[in-house]
């Protein structure tokens, strides 16, 4: 394998870029060249390629988002557009391609693997909801982001004594209001892994109250709902006011975390490492502090790992 691609797709996460520039210079160290795909799958097939040298990777590696940008694409979801992304990878002579995205993303990997074409995924997501790896790049940056605007907030909730719903990202996935509810504290955590009632969550209020507790932080991921239901059931059943904050997309940007940063970097050396053996359909993972590579088709069947131990935790911690 003489030229590789790589490109970003799906939602964007911190620490993207450390793992474009470990691709580029991990690719040129071991003397191959390394191709560009700029706005992910779009740009596979519109041919937005550009062969990048070391010097481009250069002073990126602190930066949050993606260089190579990301969109989402619905042509390459069918059999026409992939065949003219095909096409474009043999016009540029590229032979090999990694991946940087979340599960979707994968699909599409996948299906270029099908076509004879070795790909190669690195999960970026600050969802942290792939399964077969204990972090997906970005969750850890995105966590800190949280736990920051938590501090702060809980400041205002404290001098107020007022009780704050705050509702985290995640999509289907409950790890980032989970960690940031046990590293900050939070009264309750509400994850959709794990449906607690309203009514327990009232009734832990309520014995706060009575013990004089006057200002609570409820996490609430956004794959149970929105803050503002919650805010709307609370002030139902018990007829306390709440205030409810949204972070947004605040949780997706921002310079990468020392972690991330290493993550992306160890995990982008390791897919030019496996293109370089041959291996295709693969994702790399971290576990137990060891990089290591999974069967896409084999991990999209199954489900992100619930951390049972941790909710109970913070459940403990929180009385
Ligand atoms: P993520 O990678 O973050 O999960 P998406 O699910 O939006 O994000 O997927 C990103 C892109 O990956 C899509 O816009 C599409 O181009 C491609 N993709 C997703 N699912 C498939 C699929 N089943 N087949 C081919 N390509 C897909």
């Amino acid at each position: 394998m003489k030229r590789i691609g790589v490109l970003t797709s799906g939602g964007d996460a911190p620490g993207m870029n450390a793992a474009i520039r470990a691709v580029v210079r991990a690719g040129i160290y071991r003397g191959i060249e390394v191709y560009g795909i700029y706005h992910g799958y779009k740009g596979l097939i519109t041919g937005n390629i550009k062969k990048l040298e070391v010097s481009d990777v250069g002073d990126i590696v602190q930066r949050g988002g993606t260089i190579l940008y990301t969109a989402r694409c619905e042509e390459f979801k069918t059999e026409e557009g992939r065949a003219i992304a095909i096409e474009q990878l043999k016009k540029f002579g590229i032979e090999g391609l990694v991946v940087i995205g979340g599960d979707g993303s994968f699909m599409g990997g996948v299906k270029l693997t099908q076509l004879g074409f070795p790909t190669i995924g690195i999960p970026g997501t600050i969802d942290n909801d792939i399964p077969e790896t204990d972090f997906t790049l970005g969750f850890d940056t995105a966590l800190n982001t949280i736990i920051d605007a938590i501090d702060k907030i809980r400041d205002t909730a404290t001098s107020h004594e007022r009780r704050f719903i705050i509702e985290v990202m995640g999509r289907g996935c409950g790890d980032l209001a989970l960690w940031s509810g046990l590293a900050d504290g939070a009264e309750s955590i509400l994850i959709p892994e794990k449906t607690e009632d309203i009514d327990q969550i009232c009734d832990r209020l309520s014995r706060g109250l009575e013990r004089g507790k006057r200002h609570n932080i409820i996490i609430v991921a956004e794959g149970v709902g929105s803050a503002d239901e919650i805010a709307k059931k609370i002030k139902e059943k018990n007829n306390m006011d709440t205030r409810v904050t949204v972070l947004g997309h605040v949780q997706r940007g921002g310079s990468p975390s020392a972690f991330d940063r290493i993550l992306g970097s160890r995990m982008g050396s390791k897919a030019v490492e496996l293109l370089l053996a041959g291996e295709k359909g693969k994702m790399i993972a971290i576990q137990n502090n060891h990089i290591v590579a999974h069967d896409i088709l084999d991990l999209l069947t199954k489900k992100h790992d619930f951390n049972e131990s941790l909710f109970q935790l913070a459940k403990e911690l929180s009385i």
